[in-house]
């Protein structure tokens, strides 16, 4: 049985939210892993149990470092045990403290990193087409405290690196990206990793390169990646002398064999969802209220993300309810990145009115989803996807009464 025949027939279908059933028997995520050649895997784990060299610097983790490094020309790529602790340690190593400006539109983690290290982020708002931190709203929100700006390239939309560097500079403050959906993008023509002080990569298993758990710090300034790689592995310079606080946040072997399967099946992983994205744009194309969110140039995006951004009074359905729509197909959209940073906790409770200065973060999560993609989800998955929609949109009325008797019965 193909993929397609996992599927119903779409146009005559009734929607599941009307009592039919869903349109996929198996469950569509967002971010399922994709894995490149599994003998090609299982032939470097066969090396590292062989070498018993399972961690600390192994020849597989030397490796991947050299061809992150050389993929995204930058002189210096430090991995780590995940995109949480690399943040931490960039963080560290770049001496951030007091406050640092980042997004509230982002995941957690971004703020997390600094608030672990008991570091204040202070949320600063997005550009309401691009997702990313406004330049043009930074500077208010500098204070004596501040030490830094902490850029997030969401759905690997690159920032203003430009005008950030500017600000940066005048303000004496240092500059880190969050790259963790940004992998293999590039901006002007320079790949993400060459701005600001460093960037941060996640490799996480849902990640669009993964090595199961696993992160990296790239960066083009040699002193601060010497640094890095000291913090990394506690602080030892040599067998028993330790010159730096330092925590455990090394890489090991089996994360890079993954790590390096999957590079090298990189440009297979773009082109799928390239092709899934341009089916979607095209089953999406003219309903009303519905948009794909893109980035300035598709030159150089990696498709990681297909991002959907819903005008409810135009839709006559919420983003919410067409999530809804979705999960009763047993397809698992994603309401990003809601309800913001800045309304979880301990955010919430510490800074309670930050929401006043978060317009457009606040309009952005309510209005934007995120459909399934990636190696498991297939082209016909996308026109089957987009055609529930377009079917819903169509009957939003109905739609709108059917969740509401549904919310009655749960
Ligand atoms: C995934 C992610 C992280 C954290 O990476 P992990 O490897 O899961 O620790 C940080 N920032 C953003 C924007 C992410 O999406």
């Amino acid at each position: 049985m193909n993929e397609h025949d996992k599927t119903r027939p779409a146009s005559s279908a009734q929607l599941a939210v009307f009592g039919g059933e869903p349109r996929f028997e198996e469950v569509k995520h967002v971010g399922r892993p994709n894995i490149g050649d599994r003998e090609a895997f299982l032939a470097r784990m066969r090396g590292v149990l062989d070498s018993m060299w399972l961690t600390n610097d192994g020849p597989l983790v030397r490796e991947f470092e050299a061809r992150i490094a050389d993929t995204l020309g930058v002189r210096n790529c430090i991995t780590m045990c995940n995109g949480t602790v690399a943040l931490e340690i960039a963080i560290r190593a770049l001496g951030l403290q007091g406050e640092v400006i980042v997004p509230a539109f982002t995941f957690v983690a971004t703020a997390h990193a600094l608030q672990w290290q008991e570091i204040t982020p202070v949320f600063c708002d997005v550009d309401p087409t691009t997702h990313v931190i406004d330049p043009g709203r930074i500077e208010r929100h500098i204070t004596p405290r501040t030490t830094g700006i902490l850029g997030v390239h969401i759905w690997g939309f690159p920032c203003d690196t430009a005008a950030l560097e500017v600000i940066a500079e005048r303000n004496d403050l240092r500059l880190l990206f969050d790259a963790a959906h940004a992998f293999g993008c590039l901006h002007r023509g320079t790949p993400i990793g060459n701005f600001g002080d460093a960037a941060v990569l996640s490799f996480h298993a849902t990640k669009f390169l993964n090595a199961f758990e696993g992160g990296a710090v790239v960066t083009n300034d040699d002193a601060l990646a010497e640094r890095i790689k000291l913090m990394r592995n506690f602080g030892f310079v040599d067998f028993d002398q330790v010159t730096y606080l330092g925590t455990n946040g090394k890489m090991a072997e089996p994360a890079a064999a993954m790590g390096l399967t999957n590079l090298d099946a990189l440009d297979e992983f773009v082109e799928h969802n390239r092709q899934v994205f341009d089916r979607y744009r095209r089953v999406l194309e003219g309903l009303p209220g519905v948009r794909l969110v893109e980035p300035a140039s598709l030159n150089g995006w990696n498709y990681q993300y297909v991002v959907l951004d819903v005008n409810a009074e135009a839709a006559g359905l919420t983003r919410d309810e067409l999530v809804a729509v979705l999960w009763a197909e047993n397809v698992r959209a994603r309401r990003y990145f809601y309800p913001g940073v800045h309304r979880m906790e301990p955010y919430r409770s510490v800074y309670p009115h930050s929401h006043l200065l978060l317009p457009e973060t606040e309009r952005l999560v309510r209005r934007t989803m995120v459909l399934p993609t990636g190696t498991s989800v297939s082209v016909e998955d996308a026109d089957v996807i987009g055609g529930i929609l377009a079917q819903a949109l169509d009957g939003a009325g109905e739609v709108r009464r059917a969740l509401e008797r549904r919310e009655v019965h749960t």
